[in-house]
């Protein structure tokens, strides 16, 4: 029993997803029907914001919310280089220079002073990520006075430093539901937004380019299908209803690691909340001793059936980015010594405290301290 595998990631689907699912099915019509506006009404109010625009993955929504703030080709947006290479991306394939800033040490989110250090005249931008559920310092990047697009994809349930739901500010701010994250659609997105004008725009460019009381074959600009399917609205709607008792149990598994791997010297643990912000609780990251080896703790992990990733590599020192940008090790310090470190350890609202408990006590012998 004890050596039954223990994946990294699970949702939880049970019978009011199957049934919402199958009542689209059995309706007949699949997409671009009633689900829609529902599960974006559904979301908006869930994190306090006025609207949103359902997508077809979080990456679909970041492209679209930089198209909506005004990113051109040419310009530079400043960004973390401790993300999923998805917020990233999005820049390069909308032809702007992604320009990194290192992190807060403590955080591990964009450091407000080395973003503003990166801004320039061709700045147009930037992009910070809620990274493993911790929310960047808006108040103190807002300061730049530049068009924010915030990578929310890890942060469902988090709040700002000031107390507020993160997704709740006027700029557009983007969730992820694939089926790691806190709710899931199978694949699917989310930007939350302050103003009808730039919602108008996310959902004409979701849709090719298609406004919303203009007949099927007229389009008025050029666009995209990121559209999310009536199916996966209808999967999303019944996650809400559940939604916060899966934060809750998040939360819960999160406290139990806390105790279990508080002990072991050397190990990084995530950072408490500080003032009024809060964690919304994704990923359970880690960062090892750098004697035990992240890929060798890892795969002592994996012999003993519990799954771990290394989460996150820097992203300016993958390839595509170091041919195209020139990037290279030395740049980001602090982003390169907590991503060479990092791994994520088995995390899901149905986790037990068993798990946990075996999880951790292999930690523990894995990176070898008593
Ligand atoms: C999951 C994730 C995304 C994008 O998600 P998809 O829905 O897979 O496109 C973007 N940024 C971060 C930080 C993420 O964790």
């Amino acid at each position: 029993m004890s050596e039954e595998p223990i994946p990294l990631a699970r949702p939880v689907i049970g019978q009011a997803e199957e049934e919402a699912v199958l009542e689209v099915l059995r309706s007949g019509q699949l997409s671009l029907g009633p689900r829609l506006a529902e599960f974006e009404e559904g979301f908006a109010a869930f994190v306090d914001a006025p609207m949103a625009s359902a997508v077809s993955s979080g990456t679909a929504g970041l492209e679209l919310s930089l198209r909506a703030v005004g990113v051109k080709p040419g310009d530079e947006v400043v960004t973390s280089p401790l993300s999923f290479v998805a917020s990233a991306n999005v820049c390069v394939i909308e032809g702007a220079t992604p320009v990194f800033a290192d992190i807060d040490p403590v955080t591990l989110t964009i450091d407000p002073q080395a973003a503003a250090a990166a801004v320039t005249g061709k700045t147009t931008a930037m992009l910070p990520v809620h990274i493993f559920g911790y929310p960047a310092d808006m108040a103190a990047l807002d300061e730049t006075g530049l068009p924010m697009v915030e990578d929310a994809c890890e942060a469902l349930g988090a709040r700002y430093g000031d107390g507020s739901k993160v997704g709740s500010r006027a700029n557009p701010a983007v969730f992820g539901f694939y089926a790691n994250k806190q709710m899931t659609t199978g694949e699917g997105g989310m930007v939350t937004l302050g103003e009808p004008a730039l919602k108008e725009l996310i959902d004409s460019e979701r849709n090719q380019g298609r406004s919303p009381d203009m007949g099927w074959l007229s389009h008025e600009r050029l666009g995209f299908n990121f559209r999310l399917s009536d199916i996966a609205c209808a999967l999303g709607i019944a996650q809400l209803g559940h939604l916060d008792e899966m934060l809750a149990a998040r939360e819960r598994v999160a406290g139990w690691y806390a105790e279990r791997l508080a002990g072991i010297e050397g190990l990084g643990l995530p950072c408490p909340d500080q003032g009024q912000a809060r964690r919304g609780w994704f990923v359970y990251v880690v960062q090892v001793p750098a004697e035990a080896g992240r890929d060798e703790t890892i795969g002592r992990l994996a012999e003993k059936g519990i799954q771990s990733k290394p989460y996150l590599p820097a992203i300016h020192l993958m390839e595509p980015y170091r041919e195209r940008f020139g990037y290279r090790e030395g740049q980001f310090p602090v982003a390169e010594e907590v991503a060479a470190r990092s791994i994520a350890l088995p995390f899901f609202p149905q986790m037990t405290e068993g798990q946990v408990e075996r999880v951790s006590a292999e930690l523990r012998t894995a990176v070898g301290r008593a």
